[in-house]
């Protein structure tokens, strides 16, 4: 069996996919966030084809892609306000929620958690899947686990070749956001940012009136922690090299890394930047005057650093708020953490 491409623009593509889904298969869509591996959330069988294909460990739960919000109701219970009012305003869009589940979720799907994950996908092709489908897609990133994150059909072909170990992708190009979806916990005493992403903390506070932010947001967590979203304690979005943020201004950076870079490192820097690098093998993956473009490029500047040949790869990460915060938390965690400040250290 090969693995077929699916153009997204092709009007016959939801409901060839569709078959496939039904039938138990593997189909990468494309997302605004991410390119997702999708199966039928409802079929055990199909959702451990997840797990295998990917390498993901089976505590790490899926989210669940649904066509509208009014399909809330049909695999969530106790459904707050707080729900409603956010998928009004974000929905179709890069956030997921996290609510009580039903009993017709299977347990492989949630890893066994009394909670499930849900978003409603922008991306026009893929919600018309779903509809046609007739069930929730379970989908996790496409990428092969601990890599960085599939942003276009691509990426997705090169993680898994031609060879049908997944059966169809449906190309609709570049991600436009390009980080994973924000995830908002809403089951405890207040609402809780699981994972930032294209919806902001700034606009979930605005919404919600509070926000707590999770540990597993800010810092490294340890493998035996139990954490409210799995997936976040796990190595993430790692390129082979070992990756060091260098902070402080762009002139101090590139002093630093001017003084420590050798035969075989890599830089990872802003579009702005890349004339204080000359010599230093940079890649931008945005300008920092325009933080979607951060965003939008990082998975595929991290997939294209990840050769054997580079070592140490000097990172420029944005800092503050909004869309940067997503940006910084995926970077921080494909650099373990480790940060450097470049006005403080020579
Ligand atoms: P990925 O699709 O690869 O971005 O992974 C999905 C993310 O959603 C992981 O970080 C999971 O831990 C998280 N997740 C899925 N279901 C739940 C849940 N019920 N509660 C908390 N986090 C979840
Ligand atoms: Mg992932």
């Amino acid at each position: 069996m090969k693995t077929v491409i699916f153009p997204a623009d092709d009007p016959r593509t939801p409901k060839k996919a569709a078959e496939i889904i039904r039938n138990g298969g593997l189909v990468a869509i494309p997302t605004e966030t991410v390119y997702g591996l999708g199966a039928n959330a409802l079929d055990e069988e199909a959702v451990a084809k997840i797990f295998l294909a990917k390498g993901r460990p089976q505590d790490n739960p899926l989210i669940i892609h649904i066509s509208c919000a009014r399909e809330l109701e049909r695999y969530c219970h106790d459904i707050p306000d707080s729900a409603w009012h956010l998928a009004e305003h974000f929905w179709p869009g890069p956030l997921t929620m996290v609510l009580p589940v039903k009993d017709c979720i299977p347990k492989s799907t949630t890893s066994g958690l009394d909670t499930v994950a849900v978003r409603c996908p922008k991306t026009a092709v893929t919600r018309a899947l779903i509809a046609q489908a007739g069930v929730p897609i379970a989908a996790p990133s496409a990428n092969i686990s601990g890599k960085p994150s599939t942003t276009t059909a691509a990426h997705v072909l090169h993680d898994y070749g031609t060879e049908g170990k997944i059966d169809a992708i449906i190309d609709g190009g570049p991600c436009e956001v390009g980080v994973e979806s924000t995830i908002v916990d809403l089951t405890g005493a207040r609402p809780r940012l699981l994972r930032p992403g294209g919806v902001t903390p700034e606009e979930l506070s605005a919404l919600l009136g509070e926000l707590e932010i999770d540990k597993a947001v800010l810092g490294q967590i340890a493998n035996d922690t139990v954490v409210r979203a799995p997936g976040m304690k796990y190595k993430h979005y790692a390129p082979r090299a070992e990756v060091y943020i260098i902070t402080g201004t762009s002139e101090a950076a590139a002093t630093y890394v001017r003084r420590h870079f050798t035969q075989g490192d890599a830089v990872l820097c802003f579009e702005e930047e890349l004339p204080l690098y000359e010599g230093c093998n940079p890649t931008a993956y945005g300008k920092i005057g325009d933080v979607k473009s951060l965003s939008a490029g990082l998975f595929s500047a991290l997939r294209d650093l990840d050769r054997p040949e580079i070592k140490t790869i000097y990172a420029r990460c944005p800092e503050g708020g909004g869309v940067a915060y997503a940006v910084s938390n995926r970077l921080k965690k494909a650099a373990a953490f480790r940060c450097v400040n470049a006005e403080v250290e020579a």
